[in-house]
Parts: C-alpha cells; sequence; structure tokens
C-alpha cells in the first residue's frame, strides 16, 4: 500500500497556505481551462483549490477504508472507459455565474476537459457520471396491461422495461453564490455552517480566498426519458417530476404520503412524452423528509397521530415545526441548477404540486407551461391528510381547497390502527 501521505495534520486553517501550485477557478468562465478545475481529491493538498472533498457522505465511509487499512490514501481512479454515452453542454447556463451555484458542470468528462493538466499530474476527479439503463416498475407494467403505455419497441421494450440515461450529480457549491441565492452574507453563511457543523471545515472561516465546498450531502439522479439532447431545445415537449427523496414511500410503499405514486406517475408520463416524440426528466433530491432527516420524520409522525384529537390536514405542518425547529429545509432555491445543466429553458408539463418548487423553477428563468397534480385515484387513504394540508397552505390544484372545519375533518389513521 501506498503511504508516502505526511504522517502529521495540517489544518490548512491560515490563508499563508496558498501555494503556486493551486490553480485559480473563474467561477461561470467561458470554457473549463478559463474556469479551471475544481481539486478537491486529497493526494496532493497543495493543489486543492477547493474545501471538503469528493463522494459527499460517502467521503466519511473512504477514511474508515482508509483507517482500516483497506484503501491506500494515495489511489489515484483510473478514469479509463467512464465517460458519458451522451454529450451534455456547454449550453449558455453553464457560462452563467449565477444560473448554477450548487453543481459543477464541468465536473461531468473531467478527463477530457482537463485531459492536459491531468496528465501533468492534477488529481482532477468527476463529480458528475452519465451511464444507461433499464427500468422495471410493476406499476408500469400495469400502465401498461390497461393500456396507459404501449410497448414501441424504443422507449418501451417488449419485456416492459423503460429504457433511460441516468445522471448522478454531487454537490459543488460555489460559496459566494450560495450567498447570494439565499440572501445572505458570504462570510456570515460560511461562520454559521462552520458553526452548526461542530467545526466541520475550518477552512470555511479561515480560508476566505477558497470560494468551493464539496459539501459531505446526498447527491442528485436524474433519469431521462428519450433524446438527452432534446431537454435543451424549448420546441421539443418536455415532460418533468423534481422529486425530494421519501424513502419509505419510495421504496418501501408507506402510504401516508404520496411520494411514490407521484414519482411512478412522472415515470409513466415522461416515458409517454418520450414516445409522442417529446422527452422526460425525473430529477430526484436526497432531500429526505424535508431536508430534516428521517428520524425527525418519524417522530413527526408520532407527533401527527398523537395530537388531540389524532392526524388532521389542519395541524399538518405546525406538527413538524413543532419537532424540527422549522416546517421544511429543502432550499428549492438551489434545486434548478440541476435543470439548467441541461440547458432546460421551458417545461410543458411540471408533475408538481408544490409552490415553493414552482416559484423556485420560474424564478431561475425556466418557463412553465402545464402543472400537473397527481390523479386523485392515486392517493393513498392515510396521506389525505398531507395532500389536503398542502393545497389548503398553497400547493398548486385545479380543484377545490378545503377550508375551516372541512379541512379538520381530513383525518389520518391511528397510531395503533
Ligand atoms: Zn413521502
Amino acid at each position: 500500500m501506498t503511504t508516502n501521505k505526511s504522517s502529521h495534520i495540517i489544518l490548512a486553517s491560515h490563508a499563508n497556505l496558498l501555494y503556486k501550485e493551486t490553480l485559480p477557478i473563474h467561477w461561470g468562465a467561458k470554457n473549463p481551462i478559463e474556469r479551471g478545475p475544481v481539486v478537491a481529491s486529497l493526494t496532493d493538498k497543495k493543489r486543492r483549490n477547493a474545501i471538503g472533498t469528493h463522494s459527499g457522505t460517502y467521503a466519511v465511509y473512504r477514511a474508515l477504508s482508509i483507517a482500516a487499512k483497506k484503501y491506500p490514501p494515495m489511489h489515484k481512479p483510473d478514469l479509463e472507459n467512464t465517460y458519458s454515452p451522451v454529450k451534455f453542454g456547454p449550453y449558455d447556463s453553464w457560462h452563467d455565474p449565477d444560473k448554477m451555484v450548487s453543481i459543477d458542470p464541468w465536473g461531468l468528462d473531467v478527463q477530457d476537459h482537463f485531459k492536459e493538466l491531468m496528465k501533468n499530474g492534477h488529481d482532477i476527479r468527476p463529480t458528475i457520471a452519465v451511464t444507461q439503463a433499464r427500468l422495471q416498475i410493476p406499476e408500469i407494467y400495469e400502465a401498461i396491461d390497461k393500456g396507459r403505455l404501449k410497448i414501441d419497441g424504443k422507449i418501451v421494450t417488449e419485456n416492459k422495461d423503460i429504457r433511460v440515461t441516468k445522471v448522478a450529480l454531487e454537490p459543488v457549491w460555489y460559496l459566494p453564490g450560495i450567498a447570494k441565492r439565499l440572501n445572505v452574507d458570504e462570510g456570515e453563511l460560511r461562520k454559521v455552517l462552520f458553526e452548526e457543523t461542530g467545526g466541520i471545515f475550518p477552512e470555511l472561516v479561515t480560508r476566505p480566498d477558497l470560494k468551493i465546498m464539496l459539501p459531505p450531502i446526498g447527491s442528485t439522479t436524474v433519469y431521462i426519458f428519450g433524446n438527452p439532447e432534446d431537454l435543451s431545445r424549448s420546441n421539443v415537449e418536455l415532460t418533468c417530476r423534481v422529486h425530494d427523496e421519501c424513502n419509505g414511500s419510495d421504496v418501501f410503499g408507506s402510504d401516508i404520503c404520496t411520494c411514490r405514486p407521484y414519482l411512478i406517475y412522472g415515470i409513466e408520463d415522461a416515458a409517454r412524452t418520450a414516445q409522442r416524440g417529446g422527452v422526460g426528466i425525473i430529477a430526484y433530491y436526497r432531500k429526505e423528509g424535508r431536508a430534516l432527516g428521517e428520524v425527525t420524520k418519524f417522530l413527526v409522525y408520532n407527533a401527527r397521530k398523537r395530537q388531540e384529537g389524532g392526524d388532521s390536514a389542519a395541524n399538518y405542518f405546525k406538527r413538524t415545526e413543532c419537532v424540527a425547529g422549522v416546517e421544511d429545509a429543502r432550499f428549492q432555491e438551489l434545486m434548478p441548477d440541476i435543470l439548467h445543466f441541461f440547458g432546460i429553458k421551458k417545461i410543458h408539463n411540471l408533475h408538481s404540486m408544490s409552490n415553493m418548487k414552482y416559484d423556485a423553477i420560474v424564478g431561475s428563468g425556466i418557463e412553465v407551461i402545464n402543472r400537473i397534480e397527481i390523479p386523485m385515484e392515486l392517493i393513498p387513504t392515510d396521506a389525505h391528510v398531507e395532500i389536503e394540508a398542502k393545497k389548503a397552505a398553497g400547493y398548486f390544484t385545479p380543484g377545490t381547497k378545503k377550508a375551516g372545519d372541512e379541512l379538520k375533518a381530513v383525518k389520518g389513521r391511528d397510531i395503533e390502527e
């Protein structure tokens, strides 16, 4: 095992740690060389120009592997044959420092964009990867059997698989841009990020010259139906669902919310759009339980069901705030960055009832034509509390919203049931 890493710890906590080997980053610059690569690898600390490191939360597991002496710390990934099967960009959005502040568009196919630098020993790693896959989903089989979706041998194969292109995107934060998006001072943002994570990266407060941070948070996965390059063509019909992870429903089919039904309905419609010559996109964000986490979420479920009068649409949001301190921590302001990576300018069918998502998308300069709500027949019985509460709070619906006694009357199952 190669272990020629220095054994003493450098906290990298002083601005005088600027090395001549460090490449500058000009966020939003026209081409990758002028922009400069994000170097967050740890094999040569002098060349690092970012705070944090790759793989989001999994960086901690990599550290465990190194500590357990199962992983050579000086390992550099062999990127041969790992490149994307599809070409994306560059689009105009890639050259706008304000359009994307939470991902790095040049993090896709770094072996192409930064070939010479990598030949010269720079350890530059991808933060975006693309591959192709097929989906096998029971609800989709049903949609085919009922004639809602047809087998065309192209999007839907003979054995009812859906062909997709999938894209994984790790977060890369441009801190001045994040601060601007949230309307806070950058220095204040860095201080709070440092303090409220129990002091995670000292460079946040000691190295104001480092503007890029790779936060240890979840990534985003995108599934594309049809020709991926059509996403940037506004004359091609585009169906989109922006979905925040809900493991309980998405994977396990838990019936207290509408997450899986809405997700699968989005997949079905995205495939259908591709079949009529359009393109579909499902963006899946790892923001479990409104980005408050699953422990908080389960506590809220109990609090909702045990409160006086039982689980009711009238008190839905209040219970979350009591437990978590805030109703929602997803910061939808950052969500459209993923759409801008694909050069999206117009969404014909947006599968979402959330006013926060809609406002963020439209506010980022993307036109939305139709907003699609989940069909009533797909809502599980216990999830009517959630859906009525959301509609009453301003979520989109072409139908009617309940209020007062009518809203109070929407009740969920008891905790013992
Ligand atoms: Zn859910």
